[in-house]
């Protein structure tokens, strides 16, 4: 299957890594948002949000697991920070491989445009 973060979790695409646990890999994204933002995503393709079933209860909570140790690992905890999933053309998804952006550092407006 042709999927970027597939490649990018098998190493054949490079990317900045901030942290690989057995079920997510969370890296640096090319284009950041914010002073941190970090895209955790889970190590088995599943498109985007709103293909998840109870099926992927365990990936799931691997998935925020993996964000709250980037958010401890990047300094976040105690000034916060954003968890987004986008979905479809109105959110601007643009990767079709689920992935939980992790952004913060500076404060965040709301809502987001
Ligand atoms: P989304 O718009 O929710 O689909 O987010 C996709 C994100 O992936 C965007 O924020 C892009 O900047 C980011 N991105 C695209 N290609 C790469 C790459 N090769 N390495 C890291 N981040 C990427
Ligand atoms: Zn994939």
């Amino acid at each position: 299957m042709d999927c970027l973060f597939c490649s990018i979790i098998a190493g054949e695409t490079p990317s900045t890594e901030v942290l690989s646990t057995e079920v997510a890999y969370a890296f640096r994204d090319i284009n950041p948002k914010a002073p941190t933002h970090v895209l955790v995503v889970p190590r088995e393709h599943i498109t985007d949000a709103a293909a998840l079933d109870p099926s992927h209860a365990a990936v799931l909570s691997g998935v925020f697991s993996a964000a709250q140790e980037v958010a401890a690992l990047e300094g976040l905890g105690e000034r916060g920070y954003r968890l987004v999933f986008n979905v479809g053309e109105d959110s601007g998804n643009s990767v079709p491989h689920l992935h939980l952006h992790v952004l913060g550092g500076r404060r965040l407006s709301w809502p987001p445009g």
